[in-house]
This record gives structure tokens, C-alpha cells and sequence, in this order.
């Protein structure tokens, strides 16, 4: 067989999309035997759409989603367009919220028609000392879907829930596959609710789930799995995903993401598939062969 060098190999991987930052990064990347992902935007689409709007007893649909989409819009995050987009298309008329704040990794509150609204998660209504009540079971039937439900609190109540879902990209199924075929443990860690990761997972064959971590929190698991002994890679395209692709032995950045996260990652996947994942690996274990 011909040798493949480091240049060529490099080579090789731009032309398909998988840009390789130096001779570091491959070397690294053929002694990985861990794979951390991210979820939204990694494993998914990041272009989440409204499915439902489950409003409490004492409100209505179109009042709930009101007020979840007016808030929305001084946020930037994918939940949040999500749910601006489908009160457009539903026909609502939003208003603009004031005092709005948002919370990393729980939510978003402010004042919206003078009445205190905040939207998000367990651990932002946990936060207020508020429970879901009623509203958990159905909440339940939606994370068990692979939906991420957040709540609408209204004057301290919570008035309802909207659920929105993020579509598995096409290609995630069969690089997962290749990649468990290739020896990876494969580790989901995502910022979201943990029944809609084990859902997802589930799904995808993913042998273990961070889930409900804060963004802080990747980089303390990549960290702790490195101190237990492991190779560890880290995929992820959010910002909240730059410092674990800095702190892992190669950071693999999707080309569809946020700058940050492509500098400070070994490798980008200029396509923001994961099948890239695999023939970097391939192109790794081509070159270092060779090379001994
Ligand atoms: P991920 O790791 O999935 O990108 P984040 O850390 O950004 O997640 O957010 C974690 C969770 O916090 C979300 O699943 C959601 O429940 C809640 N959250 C964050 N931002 C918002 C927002 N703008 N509106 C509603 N909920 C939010
Ligand atoms: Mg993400």
C-alpha cells in the first residue's frame, strides 16, 4: 500500500469536508476511545419547530403561546425562533416583552403586558418554587417523544407548557452505527430534560446520557472521564460547547456552528454530519499505521 503522510491524509479529509487543524490533532485522534455529543445541533437538526402548547385548566392556548412568544423574542436561542416561528404561523399577535433576562441553561423571564412571565425548565421553575403539577404527565408523554417541553409561568403560576421537537439529522443513525463498529463508547451530554435525552438516545444506540448539565458542566465530564483514564473526543457546535472541545484530547467542531466552538476545536465537520467523525478516524488510524 502507498503511505499516507499526515499532508496527504489532511488532504484527503478537506476534500470531504472534515478540515483537520495539525499533526496533533490526527495523532490524538487515533487514540480516542471516547466519544462525547452533544445534542441539539450535534446529534439534531438545531432547528427545532413548535409541536404543541398545552395550556392549565384557567387559560387558553392562544394566551399561553402569547405570552411564551413574546418573551421569545428577545432571545436568540433555537427554542426560542422556535417558538417565535409558530406563534407567527399560528396567527398570534405578539407583543414585546420588557426587563427581559435570560437565564443560561434554564430559560428566560420578563414583563409582558405588566404581568411577570419566565419560560424554561424544570430547574427554572424548581428555581422559583414552583412544581409542574398536573401539567408533569403530559409533559412526560411529550420528553418520552424526544420533545423538549419548557414551562410558562404566568405572575408565578404556571400556566401551561410548550413542546417543541428537533428532528434527528439524517445521517446521525448510520455514523453512530459505524462509529460503535469502530469502538467508541459514545456519550450524549446535553443541556436538556434527561427523559428527552434517554428518548433520543434510546433511539440512536448511545450507551450513556449526561443530561440536565449546565454549560459549565461539559467540560468538568470530558474532564473526569479523561482523569478516570480515557481517550476523549467531544463533538459540539454551541458556544456552551467550546470549553469541553478545548478540554478534550481533540475537540470536534460542526462547520454549521458557532465560530468559538470551530476555534477552539481539532477538527471541524465543515457539513455538520457526523459520518465525517468516521472517516477521520479512518484517515487517523491510515496515517498512523504508516507512520510506525
Ligand atoms: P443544549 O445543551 O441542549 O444546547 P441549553 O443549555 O442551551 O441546552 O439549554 C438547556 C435547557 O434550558 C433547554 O432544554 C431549555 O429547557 C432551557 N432553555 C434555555 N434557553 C431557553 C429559552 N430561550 N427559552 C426556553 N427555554 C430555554
Ligand atoms: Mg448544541
Amino acid at each position: 500500500a502507498t503511505p499516507m503522510s499526515i499532508m496527504t491524509a489532511t488532504g484527503r479529509g478537506a476534500q470531504a469536508g472534515v478540515l483537520i487543524k495539525n499533526a496533533e490533532a490526527l495523532e490524538q485522534f487515533e487514540k480516542v476511545d471516547t466519544l462525547i455529543v452533544d445534542k441539539t445541533g450535534t446529534l439534531t437538526e438545531g432547528k427545532p419547530t413548535l409541536v404543541a402548547v398545552l395550556p392549565e385548566a384557567a387559560h387558553g392556548e392562544a394566551e399561553v403561546l402569547r405570552l411564551a412568544a413574546s418573551l421569545e423574542r428577545g432571545s436568540e436561542h433555537p427554542l426560542a425562533e422556535a417558538i417565535v416561528r409558530g406563534a407567527e404561523e399560528r396567527g398570534a399577535d405578539m407583543v414585546t416583552a420588557t426587563d427581559f433576562e435570560a437565564i443560561t441553561g434554564k430559560g428566560v423571564k420578563g414583563v409582558v403586558d405588566g404581568k411577570q412571565v419566565a419560560l424554561g425548565n424544570r430547574a427554572l421553575i424548581t428555581d422559583m418554587g414552583l412544581e409542574g403539577g398536573d401539567l408533569i404527565e403530559k409533559a412526560n408523554l411529550h420528553r418520552d417523544e424526544g420533545e423538549t417541553v419548557m414551562f410558562v409561568v404566568l405572575d408565578g403560576k404556571i400556566a401551561g407548557l410548550v413542546s417543541v421537537a428537533d428532528p434527528v439529522k439524517e445521517t446521525t443513525p448510520a455514523a453512530l452505527k459505524a462509529l460503535h463498529e469502530l469502538g467508541f463508547r459514545i456519550i450524549m451530554a446535553t443541556g436538556d430534560n434527561e427523559r428527552t435525552a434517554k428518548a433520543i438516545g434510546a433511539r440512536l444506540g448511545i450507551d450513556e446520557i449526561r443530561a440536565d448539565v449546565l454549560p459549565e458542566d461539559k467540560a468538568r465530564i470530558v474532564r473526569e472521564l479523561q482523569e478516570a483514564g480515557a481517550k476523549v473526543a467531544m463533538a459540539g457546535d454551541g458556544v456552551n460547547d467550546a470549553p469541553a472541545l478545548a478540554q478534550a484530547d481533540v475537540g470536534i467542531a460542526m462547520g454549521t456552528g458557532a465560530d468559538v466552538a470551530i476555534e477552539s476545536a481539532g477538527i471541524t465537520l465543515l457539513k455538520g454530519n457526523l459520518d465525517g467523525i468516521v472517516r477521520a478516524r479512518r484517515l487517523a488510524s491510515a496515517t498512523m499505521r504508516n507512520i510506525r
